[in-house]
Formats: structure tokens, sequence, C-alpha cells
């Protein structure tokens, strides 16, 4: 069974659908690739940040739902989402966020790499991870970032947890991650991939549970290259005696979904098909997609749904 490709995509709940599109379209240059609809529950929008094409590694997803409670940070659950930058960013991204007041946090070093801490408009706590080597993605040309300083994929998920080792079992032993040290209560696994390798896994037992609510990420969805892979791996995981569900049908990829033992979600998604299929990639994202069990309900549906809109791009040319 060939190793897990890294991090898929990471999804989160948020408040206002309007803030989430200007930040993350506007403010951090990932482009909204896939504007559609939760298909748990079609009521709530589901809307895919990623880079030009959505690119597995890159997609931050969100659920918004407009006037819910913010979540409680707590153990079980992940705990920030990491950004690579090139190393030659951190100045770039700070000027930038701060000229929009909002407030970074600068000078830790993690593993030897310099960090970047905010949070999004709902308290997501976010960061961006200067390195030597950042990822390989599908430049946004019309985005609103200089290409030299647009973020460069995932660099890593950071799980909160009681205990490090149940963890790092599954992700070494079943998931094909190799342990790459701690540092500060900081476990780090590396695993293949170019774009999310890294998984950390933060241990401090005297935190209370975490509860789900806006700004929360509610699951981390691992890369698998194909269908048989994925069931391969869910044959794998049942073995090991976790509860996994069956494959569904997300449209854009096939989902498997199962709580790893701290507690947090993990899903395992496959490459594709990808974010073009109902869409051509220079129109990703402008219009409402449903997928074909849903069409029929799309009057209803579209009654239900806030309206937001996806403000013109202010293109940052040089270093302010
Ligand atoms: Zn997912």
């Amino acid at each position: 069974m060939e190793p897990i490709q890294g991090i898929h995509h990471i999804t989160a709940f948020a408040s206002d659908p309007q803030a989430n599109v200007d930040f993350y379209h506007n403010l951090l240059g990932q482009r909204l690739v896939k504007t559609t609809i939760n298909f748990d529950d079609p009521g709530t929008y589901h809307l895919y940040y990623a880079d030009y094409t959505g690119s597995p590694g890159t997609l931050l997803t969100f659920f918004p739902w407009p006037g819910a409670q913010r979540g409680v940070r707590g153990s079980g659950e992940v705990g920030a989402v990491a950004y690579n930058i090139p190393t030659g960013s951190m100045g770039f991204w700070r000027d930038r966020l701060t000229r929009q007041g909002i407030t970074v946090a600068e000078g830790e070093t993690r593993f030897g790499a310099p960090v970047l801490t905010f949070d999004d408009p709902d308290g997501m706590p976010l960061e961006l991870i200067a390195t030597e080597t950042p990822g390989t993605i599908q430049p946004w040309a019309d985005g609103p970032i200089p290409a030299e300083h647009a973020l460069r994929g995932f660099h890593s998920v950071t799980l909160w947890a009681a205990r490090h080792e149940p963890t790092a079992a599954l992700l070494t032993h079943v998931m094909g991650y190799t342990a790459a040290g701690e540092e500060q209560n900081r476990w780090r696994f590396v695993g293949a991939g170019s774009l999310g390798p890294v998984v950390d896994v933060l241990v401090n037992r005297s935190l209370p549970r975490g509860m789900m609510g806006v700004g929360s990420v509610h699951h981390v969805a691992f890369r698998t290259r194909d269908h048989d892979e994925q069931l391969e791996y869910r044959e794998q995981l049942t073995r090991v005696g976790l509860s996994v569900t069956p494959v569904r049908d997300r449209q854009y990829f096939q989902s498997i979904y199962f709580r790893e033992p701290n507690g947090v979600l993990f899903e395992i998604a496959t490459d594709g098909p990808g974010f073009a299929i109902d869409e051509p990639v220079e129109k990703l994202g402008a219009s409402l997609k449903l997928p074909p069990w849903l069409e029929s309900e799309r009057a209803k549906i579209t009654q239900i749904l806030p309206p937001f809109r996806v403000k013109p791009i202010d293109q940052e040319t040089s270093h302010a």
C-alpha cells in the first residue's frame, strides 16, 4: 500500500460567508474554486479555497453558519492550520496582514523554521511557515498576491491531543508517516508528497475537550491516489480497530471518515476527479454548483442560502 500523500483538504466552520470569502479569496489570495453546499446539510454552503486549479494539498474549505456560536479550542481537534511560504515572504505577509488590522504574532521558530501566527475572522488559528522548499502550486495569475509571495499550499496541521502515542502509531504504522522528532511537546510526523506533508501532534494533558463551533476545524482529509487504494486503507484502518464510514461520493473526490485515537475526525479522500468536472478551470467557484442528486431542489436551496458577493481582486504589485 502506498503511503498517504499528505493533506488533501481541511474543513472548518465559519460564520458569515461574505467575511469568509473576503478574507481567504481577496486577502490571502486563496482562490474560491468551488461554491457548493454541504451535501449532508444542503441549507449550508460549502466553500473551497485553494490554488488556481484546486490542487489537493492547498484546499481549505468552510461550512458557513451565520450567527452560530464560536467553538471552544481544546483537546481532540485540529488546533491550527499552517501554510507554507517562501523564506523571503515573511515581511510581505506581516505588512499585508497588519495593514488590514489583523494582529500577527512573530518570533516563534518551529523545528528551525520561522512561524507567523494570526486568526481568521472567526478566530481560527492560521500559521505561515517559511521554508526553503515550499511546494509547487498552480499559480493564480489574476489573484491579489504577487507570485513570489503566494501561499504555497499547506505546510502542516497541528492536532491537539492528550497523548501522542496512539496517534503516532496510526500515522506511522498505517498511514505511512515517519516520526521526525519532538520539540516542546510537539511531536512531528512527515509523510509523502510535497504539499501538506507534516502532521504535528501537540500534547497538553491539561486541556479540556474542544467544542466544535464557528472557527473550529471539523476534519482533516488526507490524500490517496484512487478508489482502489482508498478501499485498501479502509480495510487496513478497520483491521486496527477503527470505525470507518462507507465510501461517500463528494462529487469532486470520494471520501471515507474515521476518528483517530485522540478524537480528531480524519478523512481519506481520492485525488480525483477534481474541481473541473462541472465547470471550466477559468470559471471555478463563480456560480453555485450542486451535485446531480440535488439539482432538482436548486430553487429551494438557493432561497435558503445567504447571498454573498465575490469582490473584484485588488492586486498587490509591489512591497508597500
Ligand atoms: Zn472533507
